[in-house]
């Protein structure tokens, strides 16, 4: 008789229970919305929120508050073919200390990844070791003084240095993509580092946002760069985080929002940028960073129809934390490579990204039923197998 599949075979059941509770939760979006407020008061008094750990869905979607605690959950992965990838959930970096401070604990994954084989990536947010405003000024191509100079080389340096920590480690660093109107800025430094470091092999990987108009062809154009100057291209495709914050922006500017008018548009172009990525797997790395089942179906559709192994050294598959577990462990049972996106730190520190889950969560209600639905069956069976 063959096995039954179990979707969430890292956690136990009181754990199930758990996460029952907090995604059936978050597909309330009335719910969420009054969490987030209370959240975002009590912060602002200074209340201690550490005793309500449990209702802020920092279990579920964090690790641990350093590196070393995230082994337990990693290694909990790792038993089941799920690799991991360290996340610094710091998303308030304003000073310089703040710069050193964060590649300095990317460094410290990357040193970890070294001798510990269920971290085959790193990743680095770009404002979080350089100031948002100088890439923001790079890319509109505006001269920088004298001090401003200074802290762009200052980026260079700091992102020069993962690069040869990465390659020193034997890992990939992947480059997150964050708003539009920096992204030419963190372009100038990291197209050079890929130039450099990823002759041999892929060391630096960067992120391409599919909703955003003609990003297919921005890939593309990725792809012609790296045959032309004989490196290997990284890429981690992702849809994209910052729908909001870009169309309330060009709003604001009275200008068109770069992002696409509708989801079936940002879902072709994602499609597209598979299909040119599925075709160069023979020399260049893909990372399909989707929780879309849609796609990743359409992936493995692929290589089964192009006789293309699932577990390519050049295809990898990555969802987040906490999110998705069902369609991580499914893969992983294929014999496909697969990742999780683990952030760590602080509780207080994480909040800023445990807010954008929550809202990511509760806006895809569909998806986080569907969480639910897979969470309850899985209770179901465990109930009746014992
Ligand atoms: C491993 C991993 C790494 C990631 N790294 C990054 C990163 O570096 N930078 C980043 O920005 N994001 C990143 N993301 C987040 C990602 O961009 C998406 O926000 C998230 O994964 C949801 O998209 P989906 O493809 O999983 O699912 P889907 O549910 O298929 O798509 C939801 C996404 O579609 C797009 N969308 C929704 N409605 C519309 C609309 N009306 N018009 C146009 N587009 C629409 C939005 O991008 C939305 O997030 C990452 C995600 C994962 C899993």
């Amino acid at each position: 008789m063959s096995k039954v599949f179990e979707p969430y075979p890292h956690k136990s059941t009181r754990e199930l229970r758990a996460s029952l509770f907090l995604f059936r939760l978050l597909a309330r979006p009335f719910l969420v919305r009054i969490g987030l407020f209370l959240v975002r008061f009590l912060l602002q008094v200074r209340f201690p929120i550490a005793p309500f750990v449990k209702f802020t869905g920092y279990e579920q979607f964090c690790a641990g508050k350093d590196v070393l605690s995230c082994t337990r959950a990693t290694s909990r992965l790792m038993a089941f073919r799920v690799f991991s990838v360290l996340d610094y959930a710091n998303e308030h970096a304003n000073t310089s200390a703040d710069y050193e401070h964060n590649a300095h604990v990317v460094i410290e994954t990357i040193r970890e990844a070294k001798h510990n084989p269920a971290y085959p990536f790193a990743v680095v947010k770009p404002s979080a070791i350089g100031s948002f405003k100088l890439f923001e000024k790079k890319t509109q191509n505006k001269p920088l003084s004298a001090v401003e100079q200074k802290d762009w080389n200052m980026i260079k340096q700091r992102l020069d240095q993962l690069a040869f920590e990465a390659q020193e480690a034997g890992i990939v660093l992947m480059i997150d993509a964050e708003e539009s109107w920096i992204q030419e800025g963190v372009d100038a430094v990291v197209l050079p580092l890929m130039r450099q470091f990823n002759k041999k092999q892929v060391v630096i990987a960067i992120t391409i946002q599919l909703y955003l108009n003609g990003n297919d062809q921005v890939y593309q154009s990725f792809l012609k760069d790296a045959n032309t100057h004989a490196y290997y291209l990284g890429a981690k495709l992702v849809r994209g985080a910052y729908m909001e914050i870009e169309r309330n922006r060009a709003v604001l500017l009275n200008i068109d929002a770069p992002v696409c008018n509708t989801k079936e548009e940002t879902d072709t172009q994602y499609r597209a940028a598979l299909h040119a990525a599925m075709k160069a797997l023979d020399q260049h790395l893909c990372i399909v960073a989707t929780h879309n089942q849609l796609d990743i179906n359409w992936v493995v559709a692929y290589c089964k129809n192009n006789k293309l192994s699932l577990a390519s050294k050049n295809l990898w598959f990555s969802q987040l934390f906490g999110m998705r577990d069902y369609v991580s462990f499914s893969l992983a049972a294929q014999g496909a490579n697969i990742f999780k996106y683990v952030p760590f730190g602080p509780l207080r520190q994480a909040i800023p990204y445990l807010i954008r889950r929550a809202l990511e969560n509760s806006a895809m209600k569909t998806q986080t039923l569907e969480e639910c639905y897979q969470i309850k069956a899985a209770l179901k069976r465990r109930k009746f197998s014992v």
